[in-house]
């Protein structure tokens, strides 16, 4: 919509430009005329000289004009001052001419009907109007001051019908420029705005965030992004259709649009997704806004919401701040999404900032690899676009390990071994197909071959990274089963590494409790008794008890969804 507004005023511009050219054209026939009149009058030979002169001083404004419609880069602000700028020249280079060639008695008074035609159209009615007013002040004052002293003074009696001319073309002209306009900024309100919410649409969204990313750039001023999702929304639909659903999105819309600023940006970012985003706010700021917008919801009363899985109709916001968090526009969504995600994922009905692994991992590693780690950052999230059966996977594989680590009392050096041989142990997968990954029959013997390369696989990505070496081993070895027929080496019970006991443990209670393509998500009491069945044999049967200590004890802090 921007680009067509800036097309739309370099169009203006351009005709403007055009017409202010022609006008000085005219202008230029004023200027030889008087002074080769002056001139005949008095020297001969210096015509060609007043001529040369005159000619430059025509070319410089030619060039000056031109310069200006062409520089489209400026910002309103600058161009409007350009503007008048150019109109005092423009109303001092014809008072010139009309002084030169008669003043009240000149046939150049019209020149003035170009720059309040070209004012109007440019900048409105009012100032099209104040050029009338002053054009017509300096003709009148000419005829007062310079003409004859007749008892009827013909040429104010005509310049009077000019006055009136010059007035009635800025009136209805600016009119209609008025009116367009209005016309304009109505149909670009109902371009932006989300029907059903009355807050802005998706399309809006982005494109309000790649300018807001800007302007905060060149002031050095942070954006904080919320994002957030209506809780058991589709269970809510379900029990009493998509209409009281509809209502509530409404409701939904209301509430943020009154908890934020003029200046934030309300969004409807998907179907029951909304988005905001919050220029020059930090991250402070922006998790009290979501919170009083968390609580807001909690407390507003939804009809019907008592039968809701948690007794109420909530939200869970997620949030990311540029460019703290995040480097770019995409990353900033990408963030916000994973700390909603988060939310989701602790029970709901909560706010959360977006925390990157990344960032805890740069802190323990040699400046000189730091790149390689953000390659690697990029490489997970290619994954995950692959996998998108995994898509969250590597978060609850962190989570979960967060948790056990302290459970097993790790030292600070395990647990961050630990959590960043969780956060990378599929890296591996980069390799592998999306249509192995996402096959939903059993794997062939081949595609299972490939599938087993991805612990070594992933050993060969960090192997450049000197300081995550000692995680290389929680990698290669995460898919050892306790009694030796596991994958790549067939270790067997204490020979596979501690961690990478504890990782097993882990990555296979996500997998049984996620949706698999190839199997049904397992409940967390039934991934518990798996857990059981298979202490001993494919897990560390000491593992596997303390981590069932842990799911038990920390079940209220997850999602309800997980132990239906
Ligand atoms: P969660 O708590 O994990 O967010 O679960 P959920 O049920 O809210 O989430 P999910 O993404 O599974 O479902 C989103 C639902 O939102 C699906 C659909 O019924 C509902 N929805 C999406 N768009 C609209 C809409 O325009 N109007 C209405 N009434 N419902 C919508
Ligand atoms: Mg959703
Ligand atoms: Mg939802």
């Amino acid at each position: 919509m921007n680009n067509i507004e800036d097309n739309k005023r370099n169009q203006i511009n351009d005709i403007v430009s055009a017409v202010k050219l022609s006008s000085l054209l005219f202008a230029g026939i004023g200027i030889f005329k008087c002074f080769s009149i002056e001139s005949s009058k008095i020297v001969q030979n210096m015509i060609p000289m007043y001529m040369i002169i005159s000619a430059i001083l025509v070319l410089a404004l030619i060039y000056f004009i031109w310069a200006f419609s062409t520089t489209k880069k400026f910002n309103l602000k600058r161009i409007k001052r350009i503007q008048l700028i150019e109109n005092s020249i423009f109303i001092i280079i014809f008072s010139i001419i009309i002084f030169r060639s008669g003043a009240y008695a000149s046939e150049y008074k019209f020149l003035f009907l170009f720059i309040i035609i070209t004012t109007t159209i440019q900048s409105g009615m009012k100032h099209g109007i104040i050029i009338a007013t002053i054009s017509s002040a300096i003709i009148l004052t000419m005829d007062i001051v310079y003409a004859p002293k007749a008892p009827i003074n013909q040429y104010f009696e005509n310049d009077l019908i000019l006055v009136g001319v010059f007035l009635l073309t800025a009136w209805p002209l600016g009119f209609y420029v008025k009116v367009e306009s209005d016309y304009i900024k109505k149909l670009q309100s109902l371009v932006n705005e989300d029907g059903l919410t009355g807050v802005y649409n998706h399309r809006f969204f982005h494109d309000s965030l790649r300018e807001k990313i800007i302007s905060c750039e060149e002031e050095n001023k942070p954006i904080s992004m919320i994002f957030i999702d209506i809780d058991y929304f589709k269970y809510y639909n379900d029990l009493y259709g998509h209409q009281q659903g509809d209502e509530v999105l409404k409701t939904i819309g209301t509430i943020l649009k009154n908890s934020v600023n003029k200046e934030d940006i309300v969004a409807r970012y998907g179907g029951e997704e909304f988005a905001v985003i919050l220029p020059d706010t930090n991250e402070e700021d922006a998790v009290n806004i979501a919170e009083s917008i968390r609580s807001k919801i909690e407390s507003t009363y939804f009809k019907g919401e008592e039968n809701q899985p948690n007794g109420k109709l909530t939200v869970s916001i997620g949030i990311s701040i540029y460019p703290d968090k995040a480097k770019s526009d995409i990353e900033l969504i990408k963030s916000a999404d994973d700390a909603l995600y988060r939310a989701k994922f602790f029970n709901k009905n909560r706010v959360e900032t977006y925390t990157s692994i990344l960032d805890e991992l740069k802190n323990d590693i040699d400046e000189k690899h730091i790149d390689l780690v953000t390659s690697i950052k990029t490489l997970i999230s290619v994954i995950n676009a692959k996998d998108r059966y995994t898509y969250g996977h590597v978060e609850r594989v962190v989570t979960y390990s967060r948790l056990l680590a302290d459970k097993l009392k790790l030292n600070e050096r395990d647990k961050k071994d630990l959590i960043y041989g969780a956060y990378m142990h599929d890296i591996g997968k980069i390799n592998i197909s999306k249509e192995i990954l996402n096959k939903k029959m059993p794997l062939s013997n081949e595609e299972w071959e490939i599938l087993k390369q991805h612990p070594l696989n992933g050993v060969e990505i960090i192997k450049p990274v000197k300081s995550l070496q000692n995680i290389s081993h929680l990698i290669l070895h995460h898919h050892e089963r306790y009694d030796g027929k596991g994958y790549p080496d067939n270790l067997k019970g204490e020979d596979i590494p501690f961690l990478a006991r504890v990782l097993t443990v882990v990555d296979s209670f996500d997998a049984m409790t996620s949706n698999r393509p190839y199997n049904k998500r397992k409940t967390y009491e039934e991934a518990i008794e798996e857990l059981r069945a298979c202490s001993g044999t494919q897990f560390d049967p000491a593992i596997a008890e303390t981590f069932i200590e842990v799911i038990m004890e920390s079940k209220d802090r997850f999602d309800k969804k997980y132990f239906y």
